[in-house]
C-alpha cells in the first residue's frame, strides 16, 4: 500500500492508503514520487470544475521522482533514473503526436495524470508511454 491524495467529489479529499500502482503496457514506468507540485488546475478540480475526474482518482500531474520499474519496450529511461514526470503524456505515434501536439495525442496520451488515470500526488505513480512523458534531470539540477 501507499499513501496518495484522493479526490472524492466537489470539495473532498482524502489522504489514504491505496493500493501501489501496477504495469499495464510494456511502454508504461512506474515513478517513485520525490516531489509533487499542487497545480491550478487541481484546485479547479478540487472545486468540482472538471467533471471528468471521478471520485477515487488520486490527483496531480507533475512530479520529479526515480523510475522504479519500466516496461519491457521502455529505452529511454532504466530503474534509477532521476527524472521529471511531464503533465503530458504522448504515444509519439498518432498523427498529433508525430507532429509534436502530444497534448492531442489520440491513443491514451494527452493531459491523463491525475485527471483520467491516476496522478503523482501520490508515493508511486504509474507513467504511461514512458519514453515520452519521462525527461531526466541533469545532475546538476536539484529536485
Ligand atoms: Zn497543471
Ligand atoms: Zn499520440
Amino acid at each position: 500500500m501507499m499513501k496518495a491524495l484522493v479526490y472524492r467529489g466537489p470539495g473532498v479529499k482524502e489522504w489514504i492508503d491505496v493500493p501501489l500502482p501496477e504495469m499495464h503496457d510494456p511502454r508504461d514506468a512506474i515513478v517513485r514520487v520525490d516531489a509533487v507540485t499542487i497545480c491550478g488546475t487541481d484546485l479547479h478540480i478540487l472545486k468540482g470544475d472538471v467533471p471528468q475526474v471521478t471520485d477515487g482518482r488520486i490527483l496531480g500531474h507533475e512530479a520529479v521522482g526515480t523510475v522504479l520499474d519500466v516496461g519491457a519496450a521502455v529505452t529511454g529511461v532504466a530503474e534509477g533514473s532521476r527524472v521529471l514526470v511531464s503533465c503530458i503524456s504522448g504515444c509519439g505515434r498518432c498523427r498529433f503526436c508525430r507532429t509534436g501536439a502530444y497534448g492531442q495525442c489520440l491513443e491514451g496520451g494527452g493531459w491523463v495524470l491525475g485527471h483520467l488515470i491516476d496522478g503523482t500526488q501520490a508515493e508511486y505513480v504509474r507513467v504511461p508511454f514512458a519514453d515520452l512523458s519521462l525527461h531526466v534531470i541533469p545532475e546538476t539540477v536539484t529536485d
